[in-house]
């Protein structure tokens, strides 16, 4: 038996089969038991999320000759059969992206004359219908404005902006969504069951994630992976079919950052060449990789990465600042941009993955910053350390404002000896820790432990203050992960916090985790907006990267 593709093996048959469009399915699922059937429908979305399979199921539905009207089609009868191979001569599919002139819709306005034929109703499906001419929409629209009785017009495309706005408002329209990587990873999972194939999960996800959402794409890549003819598929064997870049290296170029270690990242960058790893996509997949550390220094939740990934991520974006990796995503872009016209994309590609590795000598975040900006489209905004009064008790004591700070991990020497000239300054002098003292210089202390432990500051600088007595200060997080972290790092908090006010100060944390918050699932821009406009500006300027 010839092999059939799994797009087709396993097209869904009934609506129960339809994968994560239930807000859809459940509407429709509703007219047909209350009879109440538009005229026209318009299925938007992207490619592979089952549209047109949802049209045919919807046909049979309305068709099916055992209980018709029916929310569960046999998919036995003639009618649904028929449907099922496309051969029914009551539903019509035809496809806008060969069918564009006005003639094709003449025809069809034609045949409109002829009733069904063994069906209660006849049901054209046109798919790509943005495709259509001018002319042929216009025919369309004075069919659609006197329907003869029985017809039903499904739209499905994937550009709804391209469709005349008077028949999208004759329409009942359904926005189909992307299909979450569970739910894809669900549905391949149990393929490979029935398959008999035993498939790493990291390599279930990885394919996920490269089928963008689309149910038929992953179904064809998992094709391509069955066909590899294996009966243990591993990580590395899907990396290897689609060429794609594990993220451990991307991970392992960024420690080469941390550790100055130059040619060990020029190493890495060759090895990855040596493989025959498409350079722009490489580049796709470190920009995809940093965006997502950004991310997840802001707390938010981020489907396409997996839990395994996700602990390695968190490790490394601790030891970089926000700037740091907006930095070296402004090289990567200028990169991409510029191997386009460059002969030899391997040099340009070299030349600024030195760039990358010289990150740490570059001493201030001015320096960095100018960069940026001079590399565009970046505009990052420079920390202001606003000046911090002392306000309590004897001595009013002015704490000096600091210098915007160094942002790697690795101090340099220069950093030290400001750290150093800082600890000699002097101090205010107060016998006891108040809760003023400690709510006015909570700033200027997190502007110190940041030079070590920027992500821990962030978390410090967020903390409430829970109680205080003989300079015993409980602070309190809202956040799990930073009160994990916050407690690992509680001596050197406490420390600083003895040197700030020259006196014997402990410090430690409970967790009290906010019940009212809200957890950022949905990746939409306005949400990253609301957590840091800088990156959510940035990853607007940058979209088009990533889609
Ligand atoms: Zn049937």
């Amino acid at each position: 038996m010839a092999y059939l593709i799994l797009a087709r093996k396993y097209r869904p048959q009934t609506f129960d089969e339809v994968y994560a469009q239930d807000h859809i399915t459940n509407i429709l699922k509703n007219t047909i038991e209350m009879d109440r059937t538009a005229q026209a429908y318009l299925f938007t979305g992207p490619r592979g999320v089952g549209k047109t399979s949802l049209a045919r199921i919807f046909a049979k539905s309305l068709n099916c000759l055992n209980d018709g009207p029916t929310i569960t089609p046999c998919n036995t009868c003639q009618n649904c059969t028929e449907i099922t191979q496309g051969i029914s001569t009551d539903v019509i599919e035809i496809d806008g992206a060969s069918n564009t002139g006005v003639e094709d819709i003449r025809d069809l306005q034609k045949e409109l004359m002829y009733s069904p034929s063994n069906s209660r109703n006849k049901i054209y499906i046109i798919d790509e219908v943005h495709m259509l001419s001018k002319n042929a929409f216009n025919a369309l629209l004075k069919t659609l404005e006197e329907p003869p009785e029985n017809v039903v017009f499904i739209f499905a495309t994937t550009e709804p902006h391209k469709v005349i706005p008077t028949i999208i408002s004759r329409c009942q329209r359904f926005d189909f969504k992307r299909i979450p990587i569970p739910a894809i990873i669900d549905r391949l999972n149990s393929i490979c069951k029935i398959d008999g194939v035993t498939i790493d999960p990291e390599a279930l996800f990885a394919i996920a994630k490269k089928a963008d959402g689309s149910m038929r794409d992953a179904l064809s890549l998992m094709d391509q992976v069955l066909a590899y003819g294996k009966d243990y598929i591993s990580l590395i064997d899907v990396l290897s079919i689609f060429g794609i870049v594990h993220t451990d290296i991307f991970y392992k170029i960024l420690l080469s950052v941390i550790e100055k270690n130059a040619s060990g990242i020029i190493e890495l960058l060759h090895d990855i060449l040596e493989k025959g790893n498409d350079i722009q996509e490489f580049l796709n997949g470190m920009l995809d990789y940093i965006r997502n550390l950004l991310l997840l220094k802001l707390e938010i939740k981020i489907p396409t990465i997996s839990e395994a990934n996700r602990k390695q991520m968190l490790e490394i974006s601790d030891k970089f600042e926000d700037a740091d990796l907006l930095y070296i995503m402004t090289i990567l872009i200028k990169t991409k941009m510029d191997i386009k016209s460059s002969s030899n994309p391997t040099l340009v590609t070299e030349m600024a993955f030195i760039k990358i590795s010289r990150l740490t000598e570059l001493k201030s975040l001015d320096k960095l910053i100018d960069s940026i900006n001079t590399g565009k489209p970046v505009q990052t905004q420079p920390r202001q350390v606003q000046p911090i009064r002392m306000q309590p008790v004897e001595n009013k004591k002015v704490v000096i404002p600091q210098q915007p700070i160094t942002t790697m991990h690795d101090k340099t020497e220069e950093v030290k000896a400001e750290i150093q000239k800082e600890a000699e300054q002097e101090k205010p002098k107060i016998d006891k820790l108040t809760i003023e003292a400690v709510e006015e210089n909570l700033e200027s202390i997190t502007n110190t432990l940041s030079k070590q432990k920027p992500i821990v500051s962030n978390y410090l600088l967020k903390c409430k203050i829970r109680n205080l007595s003989n300079n015993f200060l409980h602070l309190a997080s809202a956040n799990s992960l930073a009160y994990d972290m916050l407690r690992d790092e509680k001596e050197i908090i406490s420390d600083i916090f003895s040197k700030h006010f020259n006196l014997k100060i402990k410090v430690d944390f409970t967790l009290e985790e906010d019940k009212n918050k809200k957890v950022i699932t949905d990746l939409t821009l306005d949400n990253i907006k609301k957590e840091s406009p800088t990156i959510a500006k940035f990853i607007e300027d940058t979209d088009s990267i990533f889609n």
